[in-house]
């Protein structure tokens, strides 16, 4: 079930909106101070916001924006003045709608409806986009961070998967093992240049057939590796 944050100090208006809601089936959190609101809605587990911008001491803008830097869940942000509705439309303070009172309580469910149905089809497109390189029977999946050869996953370390991945997406280019260690190591980390040979030929043994003879990660002599496709 969606649940619903709904912001707003005119209690009556906040009864009513959540009353709507909750007929239709959602799950209602009302708070009646933009900074409760802006707490609550960084806190919990929330699908939509319901922002009222006329707020005592903290309004509406400021905690579409403050939510914005945090979370991408849909924001409709309720105005009861023309000169809000320039303000949202020219300041792009992230809201992803608005809504002028009074309105109807059921106009306001149908455009969270509408909202929540594109947030859902936008995060699961989000998903469904793994990232994956595929090559000659390797399998480097980033989004999960897994590695499978000839479709048998393999276990990797966070920085072979790291120098692995690097490489596999920077195909054909070499790179000397002071570019691999300052791309893959972070500059506070113990180690040197070595790290990399030792690295490499770990996750020779995971991928190669032949870690002997490479046909994944070539060794060129007196420079560095590339990644042949
Ligand atoms: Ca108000």
């Amino acid at each position: 079930m969606s649940k619903i944050l709904i912001i707003e100090d005119e209690e009556s208006i906040a009864e009513l909106e959540k009353d709507y809601l909750e007929l239709s089936g959602f799950d209602v959190i009302v708070c009646n101070t933009g900074e409760v609101g802006l707490k609550t809605a960084l806190e919990e587990e929330i699908d939509l916001i319901i922002l009222d911008i006329m707020l005592p001491v903290m309004d509406g803008f400021e905690i579409c924006k403050k939510v914005r830097e945090k979370k991408d869940i849909p924001i409709i942000l309720v105005s009861a003045k023309k000169e809000d509705i320039d303000k949202i439309r020219g300041f792009g303070i992230g809201a992803d709608d608005y809504i002028t009172k009074p309105f109807s309580p059921s106009e306001l469910v149908a455009r969270v409806k509408a909202h929540l149905a594109r947030y859902e089809r936008l995060v699961g497109s989000k998903e469904a986009a793994n990232e994956v390189y595929e090559i000659r029977g390797i399998k480097i999946d980033r989004t999960s961070r897994r590695v499978f050869v000839n479709g048998e996953e393999k276990a990797f370390t966070t920085k072979e998967f790291d120098l692995l991945y690097f490489l596999a997406k920077n195909p054909n280019r070499v790179f000397t093992k002071e570019e691999i260690f300052s791309n893959i190591w972070d500059l506070e980390s113990v180690g040197d240049i070595a790290t990399v040979t030792v690295h490499i030929k770990k996750i020779r043994e995971k991928i190669e057939f032949n870690p002997s003879k490479p046909q994944y990660i070539e060794t060129i002599w007196g420079i560095g590796y590339r990644f042949k496709i």
